[in-house]
């Protein structure tokens, strides 16, 4: 008999919050309620840490058990509460010491036999532990690299739930694992590989360096998809937060190699054109995976044949390119993922995707094709371009071309102009709000910006395209190393949404 708490984390989304498993064991039948808005996985625990208590040498007392997790408000998904949970009845009524714990969370799924398994999200788990004041963390083995992520949070694992009862018993030890040498993040394509195409070499580096979305055309063999493969490579690696942010979402949805450290290269998400809806945007039971949206944030989203998706997958893509999140609206709540990710868009001209001058298509079935990328998504688009093939020469002719190292260089000058013009208000300049272009002292002279004004007369661009075009426009300069951009500039950045114009 008697009363007991451990703490453990919950998630919702990739923000974690420190709960309190509490259990209470007085006389009566032998029962088990488990409270504290629990979900279905919750209620299968019961059966679970029941079996695993009794397979790890624990004695499950047989008395009324009631054990609440709080605070109740708070939605609990998964199963990472089981070892919590077993620890706190086992206190409460068989008398384990649980005294070691006073400072740490318990992290973990349990087996039937016993074995603390690992669960996603350790790493915003840990990292809630850690900015809540909890010094000590005990986590399922395989999870341990990744918890060791969170600088000042003691980290110990354990493989099974014998071994944290007999830690608390004083007779066993938790593992500490030795730091494996993490595996290192495979080298990015370079854009050395990619020969003549200098347009879409132009069109990558205006991209990474104002973080621009770009939408390519062209026929097969043009280099789409090598160029925005490439793209990673020329981007600024990730900053310590948002290298936290990247590997938690990837932790969360149990995509992260077990061993790799932090995700410091922008990812990279390439959905095929029939995936989901779901796929896209995240979902399913339980503690909600990310979509490929999310696990592209601070890093690229590439749709290859963007024609061929589902109007629907295109449509979802609406909301996280305003607010750079994306919510999931279910029966047991909403969840909100970041989201804020790079958007590179390729498609063939036409459906039969054969070299322009063998295409029989009929100009409607052209036209048609790419009419499914919508207006409201495309107006997002600063960089929209068409790509030729590349011609034979150009693979004949052995001519220097520069690697991605180079290029990188050149974008990360840039990038650092541009923050500095836009402090506080952006980072780059595709993200600039309207107000701040527009400001005195950064509005471009009336004759620079002539090509434009025309465009507008004309009805040949909206206002958004205007200002996404000076965007550009600055980005083209910031590269150069100039000032302000130019009336060429402003030239180039209609030329590279040529597309919308027509
Ligand atoms: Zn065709």
């Amino acid at each position: 008999m008697g009363y007991a708490q451990v703490r453990s984390v919950a998630l919702s989304g990739v923000v974690g919050e420190v709960i309190v498993v509490e259990a209470d064991v007085a006389p009566g039948l032998p029962s088990l309620v488990v409270s504290g808005l629990p979900d279905a996985a919750l209620s299968e625990a019961r059966d679970r840490i029941r079996a695993a208590v009794h397979n790890s040498g624990g004695s499950w007392p047989q008395q009324r058990i009631t054990v609440n997790l709080l605070p109740a408000h708070l939605r609990k998904h998964g199963s990472g509460f089981d070892a919590a949970m077993a620890l706190a009845v086992l206190a409460a009524g068989a008398g384990l010491p649980i005294g070691r714990l006073a400072d740490a969370v318990v992290l973990g799924e349990l087996g039937l036999d016993g074995t603390v398994r690992p669960v996603r999200g350790v790493l915003p788990a840990v990292l809630a532990a850690s900015r809540a004041g909890v010094g000590a963390a005990v986590v399922p083995l395989a999870n341990v690299a990744e918890a060791r992520l969170v600088p000042g949070v003691e980290v110990r694992a354990a493989d099974s739930l014998g071994r944290i009862i007999g830690y608390l018993h004083g007779t066993e030890h938790l593992l500490d694992p030795a730091p494996g040498t993490s595996v290192p993040e495979p080298p990015p394509l370079d854009l050395a590989d990619v020969l003549g195409q200098e347009r879409g070499r132009r069109v990558i580096e205006l991209a990474a360096a104002g973080r621009h979305h770009v939408a390519m055309f062209g026929p097969p063999g043009a280099g789409k998809t090598m160029l925005a493969h490439r793209l990673p490579g020329i981007l600024p690696p990730l900053g310590d937060e948002e290298a936290i942010e990247a590997t938690a979402l990837h932790s969360v949805a149990g995509t992260l190699p077990p061993g790799s450290g932090l995700i410091r290269r922008p990812p990279l998400q390439s959905p095929h054109h029939t995936a989901s809806v779901a796929a896209l945007v995240g979902g399913g039971s339980g503690l909600a995976r990310p979509g490929a949206i999310s696990l592209a944030h601070n890093g690229v989203l590439f749709l290859d044949e963007c024609a061929e998706f589902q109007p629907g997958a295109l449509d979802a893509l609406r909301q996280p390119l305003e607010e750079g999140r994306i919510r999931l609206r279910r029966a047991s709540g909403e969840t909100v993922y970041p989201a804020r990710m790079q958007l590179v868009m390729a498609a063939n001209p036409c459906p039969c995707a054969r070299l322009p001058h063998l295409c029989q298509c009929p100009s409607v079935v052209r036209r048609r094709y790419l009419g499914r990328l919508s207006g409201p998504l495309m107006d997002r688009v600063d960089l929209q371009v068409d790509l030729d093939p590349v011609r034979s020469a150009a693979l004949v002719d052995t001519e220097v071309v520069e690697p991605s190292e180079v290029v990188a260089k050149r974008v990360a000058e840039a990038r650092g102009i541009a923050a500095e013009r836009w402090k506080p208000w952006a980072k780059a300049n595709a993200e600039a709000p309207g107000h701040v272009v527009r400001q005195h002292r950064m509005r471009l002279p009336r004759p620079v910006l002539r090509p434009l004004v025309q465009a507008v007369d004309r009805g040949r661009m909206s206002a958004r395209g205007f200002e996404r075009c000076v965007r550009v426009a600055w980005t083209m300069a910031d590269l150069d190393g100039r000032a302000a951009p130019d009336a060429g500039d402003v030239a180039e950045a209609l030329q590279m949404r040529s597309r919308s114009s027509r």
